[in-house]
């Protein structure tokens, strides 16, 4: 008989938003009149359309097919020169930070690639994960066989957890020991965390020292408010001997259902192979990508190139500060309310305490019972997460309004 990869049964088996989705479902068949109510601000998908720009792109790329002159077979694997061009220019070089369009390489969105660099990677990195964190990264080891098993607080033998606490401002400091594959996440994935430019240099040091990779996933930058926060971790001198970034069209231009990001591979980044050679890492991403990757569509590509014009640019702004300013309105609920608050300000999600010290879970559940809206359990992103909650900013603003609300009543 077929074997399977064992790797697979190690995964925990309550995935987090399979979980949520359970409780949420069993609570509104158990409460058919209250099911209406429920405003969902669990899972981190955007509400709002598309930005016009991008849907009169692909309004265009779609007749753009129906005729022989216009007609787009497949694509470059690694995005057309057009996209490649217009990131390169806009996300990087008209912010002073050097990436050449042939190092990005555009695919159908971050969490594919976030999960796929691991095929290039040998098994016995040291793999260093914050903790808490978006869930992939650590799924993804699991599957390929770069871990032990799970423990019961959900955490997996093997891996190098990197706390995030209230204490360093959930921005963890470089480990005392060594790791080989580091991933960080900037605007945070659940905390809405961002570390300072002095933040990410450390982190740069200790890459060019220990010979690590950094896994950089800058899939909220555009939210970023702060002056002085860096945008890209190619803003810090030497991090293109060290790392790799994910970008994704998903948050920022709200491409969550239309699908498109991107991966930059500096030319400098190296890796060793078994007989302590330097190969370059584009080298590998490329031959991989090639391989088991036709190219995103070219429709969707279309729309995304429309979002760098300088109309397309003000319109994923004023998206973002629609977003941003429902984090503002949850933020300042959640104090009102009693509670301590992080995030919210360079990232679409708020990181709240759960009162009185309660687990994630039960305020969850407390959250979904009492005031009808769902929100993340903290300990659904990793065993530091427990004791917090995350409220997602993605909503109509009404929605933002109405859930303010709600927890000003519950808890006061
Ligand atoms: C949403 C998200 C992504 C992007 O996912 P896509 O596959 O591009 O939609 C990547 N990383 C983090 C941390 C995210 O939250």
């Amino acid at each position: 008989m077929a074997r399977i990869n064992d790797h697979f049964l190690k995964l925990q088996a309550g995935y987090l938003f399979p979980e949520i989705g359970r409780r949420v479902a069993a609570y509104a068949s158990e409460h058919p009149d209250q099911a209406g109510d429920i405003i969902r601000c669990g899972i981190g998908d955007v509400t709002e359309p598309l930005p016009q720009v991008a849907i009169e792109a692909m309004h265009k790329a779609v007749d753009d097919q129906a005729a022989r002159e216009t007609f787009h077979g497949y694509g470059p694997e690694q995005g057309y020169d057009w996209l490649r061009e217009q990131i390169a220019k806009v996300s990087y070089a008209e912010r002073g930070v050097q990436v050449e369009a042939d190092e990005i390489y555009v695919s159908d969105g971050a969490k594919c690639d976030t999960g796929n660099i691991l095929d290039i990677f040998g098994h016995d990195n040291v793999v260093a994960v914050p903790d808490p964190v978006y869930p992939v990264y650590v799924d993804t080891n699991v599957m390929n066989g770069n871990t032990g098993e799970a423990r019961a607080d959900g955490s997996y033998e093997g891996l190098l957890y990197l706390a995030c606490t209230p204490e360093n401002g959930f921005v963890p400091e470089p480990p005392g020991q060594h790791a080989d594959l580091v991933y960080l996440c900037f605007p945070n994935n659940p905390t809405g965390a961002v570390a300072s430019r002095e933040q990410l240099e450390r982190w740069v040091a200790y890459a060019k020292e220990n010979e690590a990779i950094l896994l950089y996933d800058g899939a909220y930058e555009a939210f970023i408010t702060e002056p002085g926060i860096p945008s890209s971790i190619f803003a810090i001198p030497g991090a293109r001997e060290c790392a790799i970034e994910f970008r994704s069209f998903s948050k920022q231009g709200g491409f969550t259902g239309t699908r498109c990001g991107y991966i930059v591979i500096p030319k400098e980044l190296h890796a060793k192979d078994a007989k302590g050679n330097d190969i370059p890492v584009s080298r590998l991403w490329s031959r991989r990508h090639t391989t088991k990757f036709n190219g995103a569509s070219y429709i969707v590509q279309r729309g995304a190139a429309a979002l760098f014009s300088p109309e397309g640019q003000a319109q994923t702004r004023a998206l973002i500060e629609h977003y941003l300013g429902n984090a503002a309105i949850l933020s300042e609920a959640c104090r009102k309310a009693g509670l301590k608050v992080w995030g919210g300000k360079n990232a679409p999600y708020v990181w709240v305490q759960t009162p009185g010290g309660m687990g994630s879970w039960e305020f969850f559940d407390k959250m979904l019972h009492e005031a009808h809206v769902v929100i993340t359990p903290g300990a659904g992103f990793g065993a530091h997460g427990e004791g917090f909650f995350r409220i997602s900013a993605f909503n109509s603003r009404e929605n933002a309004l109405e859930v303010a609300h709600r927890i000003e009543k519950l808890l006061s």
